[in-house]
């Protein structure tokens, strides 16, 4: 079979291999969370319709010639979900999941913390609908480039910001800031740099920004060990996906002391007693196409057991809704870790709750890497260049005052830390929309 014709099948296998992940819906949870909190706390009534709805969604379908010279067209997305706080912020992941139903639960995620890590940001996501792994790198950056062109003035470094998430990293941001200002008055171009964040460092990028994602979980479980009284060192962690978050989030554990036993991606589960050397990991898998699959010093075991497997905290580093009710149960840790954007849905999360383990919920677990956007946002605004220590201080130090804010909020309302970070996300948005009023 020639090769495109292979890549246009497997394309479509994967695409329809997703589908039931597609429909188990992002969107429904985050629903849930908001309906739940806005209950709790007796959200005005009028906010409450506004943020319950997106403000704008963009769907773009554009062509791109691939390496064979045929023509494909792609299917972009950008949900714009609300912008009260500032320009709207978040990502774009490419992933055969990727929809509209998605975007959406993700860009209203991004609403909510930066609202909670006290950001001038809203909330925006989007992606395009693609398997990256199966484009060379001259097709990826045509469709990157071909996208950013679809999008046109729906983006903007005082508009909505995107930035690096699932599957894209800062060689796709800097192919978006170099289109974007390409396509603008040669007058603008370096005005115009923070029009993406996560850029590489001879692009705009920030020190630092590399590693924020993962920096900022570790910082949340510091901040979680010290309030329980358990040590990190010594604990036993395991680790759902090992791209940017997972990576540093195993990084910057294993400086802690903690033990990394356990790793799972799309390609294998892999898990080792003795403990897994993330650095050794990280080297295997950047020669091996991005996947875990392969490595020779931890053992493979079958994926549906890796939830369950004895530690001591989890971390979900991956996509959406991959701790439900046929998992939640067998999870022994003491805490979950949300690296990932939604990792745990509604009934997953009931049964955490009942079983006594801990979460900590995305919109502060992984507001690391927003909070690391917003500095290489400010020192593109401001010309500057910033030191790595001075940028993971000060992304440490929003970490711990949202951690303070959430865990005060919890003990005000007696009610969990997701609804906690919820109520004070929340509590925000409303007196913005009371001061302000709504135009006309
Ligand atoms: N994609 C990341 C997230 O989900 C980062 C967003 C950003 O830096 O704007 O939080």
């Amino acid at each position: 079979m020639e090769p495109s014709r292979a890549r246009t099948i497997s394309t479509r296998t994967a695409n329809m291999n997703n589908r039931s992940e597609k429909r188990q819906g992002m969107y429904q949870v985050v629903m849930d969370q908001f309906e739940h909190a806005a209950d709790i706390m007796g959200l005005d009534p009028g906010v409450r319709k506004i943020l319950g709805k997106t403000n704008s969604e963009i769907v773009v379908h554009f062509p791109v010639k691939l390496d064979d010279g045929s023509i494909e067209v792609f299917t972009g997305y950008r949900v714009q979900h609300n912008n009260a706080l500032g320009p709207y912020k978040g990502g774009l992941r490419y992933h055969q999941t990727v929809d509209l139903d998605s975007a959406r639960a993700l860009a209203i995620w991004m609403t909510w913390k930066t609202a909670l890590a006290g950001l001038p940001y809203g909330g925006g996501k989007g992606g395009v609908e693609i398997n990256p792994k199966l484009y060379s790198a001259g097709e990826l950056e045509r469709i990157t480039r071909r996208f950013t062109y679809a999008l046109g003035d729906n983006i903007g470094p005082d508009l909505d910001i995107p930035a690096p998430d699932v599957n894209t990293n800062p060689q796709i941001m800097a192919w978006i800031a170099d289109t974007y200002s390409s396509t603008k008055s040669p007058a603008t171009r370096f005005i115009n740099l923070h029009v993406v964040t996560g850029k590489p460092l001879g692009a705009g990028g920030l020190e630092g920004r590399d590693r924020a994602t993962g920096f900022g979980v570790v910082a949340t479980l510091k901040a979680w060990s010290k309030r329980t009284g358990k040590p990190l060192a010594g604990m036993r962690y395991i680790v759902q996906g090992f791209g940017n978050v997972g990576y540093w989030t195993s990084h910057f554990l294993a400086k802690e002391g903690a033990v990394l036993i356990a790793v799972q991606d799309a390609s294998s589960t892999i898990h080792n007693v003795k403990g897994i050397d993330p650095e050794d990991l990280y080297n295997h898998v950047e020669a091996n196409n991005r996947s875990i699959a392969g490595y020779t010093k931890a053992g493979t075991m079958p994926p549906s057991e890796f939830f369950g497997l004895p530690c001591d905290i989890v971390v979900p580093a991956a996509l959406g809704n991959q701790i439900t009710a046929a998992n939640a149960g067998s999870i022994k840790a003491h805490v979950l870790a949300e690296g990932a954007n939604g990792p745990t849905d509604t009934e997953g999360e009931a049964i955490l709750r009942q079983n006594g383990v801990d979460i900590i919920p995305d919109i502060l677990c992984n507001s690391g890497g927003v909070i690391g956007s917003y500095y290489e946002w400010l020192q593109n605004k401001r010309s500057e260049i910033w030191k790595i220590d001075e940028v993971l201080e000060m992304i440490h130090d929003k970490i711990d005052t949202a951690f303070e804010k959430v865990v005060s909020t919890s003990e005000e309302f007696k009610v969990n830390w997701r609804d906690a970070a919820y109520i004070v996300a929340l509590r925000r948005l409303e007196k913005t929309y009371k001061e302000r009023g709504i135009f006309p």
